[in-house]
């Protein structure tokens, strides 16, 4: 593969001057489908943000050409609010504001488009059921077909199969594969060593520094998991350190 779709350039984002990516430097090749893979705190979510736009970084940069709008983004699940009163089908057409706007109205073939996503996710029928009412898995689907209908050029995908169950995964994970076909770049950060193996050529392993980003055999060998867990486990020491437990102060939830 050549070229990038997206180039990080010595990116560091800090929360509160703590860096949470450290100096990250790589291109993303149009068209790849690239794993992101580290522990617990490795800025995997941070990372993806600041793709994204959401975070600014505190030194480097990200270049791309693209708009906000060309961006499918799929948030870790722990950071969607599911009580809110709205039905499957108007989730899904979410999708389609990049096109009718926030107030305009939604175009009748965007509403049959919407349908097609949902029978793509296997949740026909469903258009009506309020989302607080779906499983985890259902749930899911319904973002998937959310995706589906924003019709992005680059899909960024946070945990998306964390908590979801097996039969959910396969479905989903064959549509990331429909997407990878038709010429999308994706971008998720997983958990499962087997399912980034299996599905992702890419692989970026990040430990707040980056570890290994390449073909995912090299990425993910094992002189480089155990890099990446000997990182993490000298940042949870640094922070014993430098917050003994009388000082402990209250963070904001992950
Ligand atoms: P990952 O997704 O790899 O688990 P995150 O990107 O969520 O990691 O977090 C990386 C680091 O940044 C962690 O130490 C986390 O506590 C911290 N962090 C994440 N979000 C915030 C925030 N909103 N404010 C302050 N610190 C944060
Ligand atoms: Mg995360």
């Amino acid at each position: 593969m050549t070229g990038s779709i997206i180039r990080l350039d010595n990116l560091t984002v800090a929360y509160d001057r703590h860096p949470a990516v450290h100096h990250v430097n790589g291109v993303i090749a149009p068209g790849s489908l690239t794993a992101i893979a580290g522990p617990n705190g490795a800025g995997k979510s941070t990372l993806l943000k600041t793709i994204i736009g959401e975070l600014r970084p505190a030194e480097g940069s990200v270049q791309h050409q693209l708009k906000r709008t060309e961006f499918g983004y799929l948030p870790q699940a722990a950071e969607i609010n599911r009580r809110f009163p709205i039905s499957v089908f108007d989730t899904v057409l979410l999708g389609a504001w990049s096109r009718s706007g926030a107030f305009g109205s939604v175009s009748k073939a965007d509403r049959e488009r919407a349908r097609e996503a949902l029978q793509t996710v296997g949740l026909e029928g469903f258009e009506k059921r309020s989302i607080g009412a779906l499983s985890a898995g259902q749930f899911q689907r319904v973002l998937f077909a959310r995706l589906l209908l924003q019709d992005a050029k680059v899909i960024l995908l946070d945990e998306p199969f964390t908590a979801i169950d097996a039969r959910t995964t396969r479905d989903l994970i064959d549509i990331v594969g429909t997407w990878h076909g038709d010429g999308r770049t994706v971008i998720a950060v997983l958990h499962d060593f087997d399912q980034v193996r299996s599905h992702f050529p890419q692989t970026l392993l990040l430990a707040r520094e980056l570890v290994s980003w390449g073909p995912t055999e090299e990425a993910l060998s094992p002189a480089n998991l155990l890099k990446a867990r000997a990182m993490a486990e000298r940042w949870d020491e640094d922070a014993e350190t430098c917050q003994p437990a009388d000082r402990k102060t209250a963070r904001p939830a992950a």
